[in-house]
């Protein structure tokens, strides 16, 4: 279908979607007495209107059964991240058994690389992609030195080529084709926070293996974005936040995912807590630790019941849009404001440069103005948009399947013409 730059066109899109009654589930920030045009769910997803009833039942169980509600509540608290499993392993191709939703995510990405990072002489190195997020690089700079390593010799970086905004994923091929020998683990970010890129998971895992590397990723920019698949993919470990496409509130409960066939292996040194404990005897308080053969054992501390109420709030709503039509739809919207920021830019001496990439991409585009900088994305919030701004040229635009609408990119499009 053509599209076309008006109000009707973008209105006969949303009444055809068959996703559009999920707006209705959301909050959206007011501006001037209306609906504010959201595209940071990348970075904030949005609170669903039944987050408060959730927590509410498990602040009314507190104060009805006290330490009971561990057993007594209505959602007994003891198991309560169990609750949180099926429908969160679902959203990322895994198998229950692989997942479990804990702490937060840099702190899996440790936790993680305490398992999975095992430096030998001969194996010792990481490839991860350069300017990844800051948190993670600092996560892998602290672990090398953890295990005695000097960074610059352990760590490689592949770069976009100059000139370059992406990655390709030739220069990823060739960097892990390179270093066979001495490669321990491949950490990369699923999506690049900064230009929206996606990495070919499949390919760099199937590569990473054969070359005799773990293979892990950072899903913070994938999970509830993405159609993923970790389980087929056969990627050795994950992790990933709840905050972002997720909805479940700032900084909320992360998520992580341990392939089945590292399960059965109790060898696997980590961090462990009660809560990793087999769940059968971890009452009897016995001084061993016996390790679950699930992605629970690496769970240190016992839930943290708020938060992940509100991340099953969350994932009640992912189950009933489900995945495929989220990324059905996703592929549209983003395309239509893909098509839009081109429409502008023909009339503008094409300011607008889009760096993410057309293929390759979640429902994030990041726009580089020329000549602009971060003025304008000043300009486009007191106008009523909430996009964000990253250091030190790119405004990044989410529109997201579960609640934006053809009608916010078309109203952005309006606003941002109207500025430049
Ligand atoms: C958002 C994000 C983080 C944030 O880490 P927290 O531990 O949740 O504070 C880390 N890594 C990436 C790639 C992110 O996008």
């Amino acid at each position: 279908m053509d599209h076309q730059n008006t109000l009707d066109f973008a209105k006969t899109l949303d009444n055809s979607d068959p996703l559009k009654s999920f707006r209705s589930k959301f909050y959206f920030p007011q501006h001037n007495g209306k609906e504010a045009i959201y595209f940071t769910g990348n970075s904030l997803g949005l609170q669903p209107k039944t987050t408060q009833g959730y927590i509410q039942q498990e602040l009314n169980d507190w104060a009805q059964y006290g330490v009971e509600g561990h057993f007594l509540a209505k959602n007994p608290w003891m198991p309560y991240h169990e609750f949180l499993t099926e429908k969160m392993a679902k959203i990322v191709g895994a198998l229950p058994e692989e997942t479990v939703m804990m702490n937060q995510l840099t702190v899996n990405v440790h936790l993680l690389m305490v398992s999975f990072y095992r430096p030998t002489k001969q194996r010792y190195k990481i490839l991860c992609e350069a300017k990844a997020f800051p948190s993670d690089q600092y996560a892998l700079q602290t672990q090398i030195q953890f295990h005695g390593l000097k960074v610059e010799d352990t760590l490689i970086e592949v770069a976009p080529r100059e000139g370059e905004y992406h990655i390709r994923h030739e220069d990823i091929l060739l960097a892990i084709e390179k270093n066979k020998d001495s490669l321990a683990l491949i950490m990369i970010g699923g999506v690049n926070y900064f230009s929206g890129q996606v990495f070919d998971m499949k390919a760099i895992t199937a590569a990473g293996h054969k070359a005799g590397a773990i293979v892990g990723f950072d899903l913070a920019h994938g999970a509830g974005n993405l159609k993923l698949q970790l389980h087929d993919w056969d990627v050795d470990f994950a992790a990933w936040c709840s905050y972002k496409y997720l909805n479940s509130g700032p900084g909320s409960v992360a998520g992580a995912f341990v392939h089945q066939r590292h399960l059965k292996n109790t060898d696997l040194p980590l961090f462990a807590g009660w809560w990793g404990h087999d769940k059968s005897t971890r009452f009897l308080m016995d001084k061993t630790f016996v390790p679950m053969q699930t992605a629970e054992r690496w769970q240190i501390s016992n839930a943290p019941v708020f938060s992940m109420a509100a991340c099953r709030a969350s994932l009640d709503i992912f189950e009933e849009a489900g995945m495929d039509r989220l990324v059905e739809k996703s592929t549209n919207l983003t395309a239509y404001l893909e098509f839009i920021v081109e429409e502008i830019n023909k009339t503008k001496n094409n300011c607008l440069q889009i760096i993410t990439p057309k293929e390759n991409r979640g429902c994030q585009i990041s726009i580089v103005a020329n000549g602009y900088g971060k003025a304008l994305y000043n300009k486009l919030i007191e106008n009523g948009v909430i996009p964000d701004w990253r250091e030190p040229n790119v405004i990044r635009c989410a529109p997201v399947p579960l609640y934006n609408s053809f009608e916010d990119v078309y109203r952005f499009g309006a606003i941002l013409k109207s500025l430049l």
